[in-house]
């Protein structure tokens, strides 16, 4: 017997048939599911979900739900981001109530917006429930805050590759220019190119870096270095994807909140 939560006293949102929910895990650790979140597992009949979603938290969905698993990795999307898409529009479609569980927040490089605008397109009444992204609270899980007062009035959230793979065509030098944190996801791939970019731009060579694979579940891993050591680093320790990458001087504070 699954045992369900109760969630507390509140008017909970009724999830109607024919809806599609667009909702958020969180990084890992499962008890960064929201409570909105939790409600969508308890009345969804389908859950379509990421690779990056926490095994517990399927296990919180009705025992009868079906559990479609969508997961994707390394960037290669585009021929299937459609197929999900259209796969929500059709479960939609035959009266089903759609969970769709992504990892992280689903508008934080979740592709939530595509879906979302595919679900409009075809007519299909959606939802969308936040969740915490693993750039600000998986760095959080690692002690490291993505703003501190009198280090950082701005951060900057980047993605390491485009929709095709290749290394995002940014203007590394503004970013570098304008924001003194860096949070870095899907990165792993083109770090080698990205530190030389910073650099060139005139970040320091020795500015702290910090790698965090697998943040907030049992197998976080975090690997401090500087910008100049990165890659090398990377490679020594056998840091693997998924991993935020924070580049500024919030990563020192690391020693102080870990
Ligand atoms: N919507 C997600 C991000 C999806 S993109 C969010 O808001 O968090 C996938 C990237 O997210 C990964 O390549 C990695 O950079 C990052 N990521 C997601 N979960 C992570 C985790 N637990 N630890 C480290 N990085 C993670």
């Amino acid at each position: 017997m699954t045992k369900t939560t109760p969630l507390p006293p509140h008017d909970w949102p009724e999830f109607q048939p024919g809806w599609v929910w667009l909702c958020g895990a969180g990084p890992g650790d499962a008890g960064l599911l929201t409570l909105h979140g939790l409600n969508a597992l308890q009345q969804a009949d389908v859950i379509v979900y990421d690779a990056l979603v926490n095994a517990d938290i399927l296990g919180w969905a009705k025992p009868e739900a079906e559990r479609i698993f969508a997961g994707k990795r390394g960037g290669q999307v585009s021929a299937k981001q459609q197929n999900i898409s259209q796969m929500l529009v059709e479960l939609a479609q035959a009266g089903k109530r759609v969970l769709r569980l992504k990892g992280g927040d689903p508008f934080v490089f979740g592709r939530g917006a595509e879906e979302g605008q595919t679900l409009a397109d075809a007519g299909v009444p959606f939802r969308i429930l936040p969740g915490i992204s693993a750039g600000i609270g998986g760095l959080a899980y690692a002690g490291i805050p993505v703003t501190h007062g009198a280090m950082n009035q701005s951060v900057t959230f980047v993605s390491g590759h485009d929709a095709k793979g290749a290394v995002s065509p940014l203007n590394w030098q503004a970013i570098s220019d304008g924001s003194p944190v860096l949070v870095l996801y899907m990165a792993m791939k083109h770090i080698a190119r990205i530190s030389i970019a910073l650099q060139a731009a005139g970040r320091p060579a020795g500015e702290p870096v910090a790698v965090v694979s697998g943040a907030s579940t049992a197998d976080q891993r975090v690997l401090t270095t500087t910008l100049d050591n990165v890659v090398a680093d990377i490679e020594t320790h056998a840091m693997t994807a998924p991993a935020i990458i924070c580049i500024g001087p919030v990563v020192g504070l690391r020693k102080i909140l870990k």
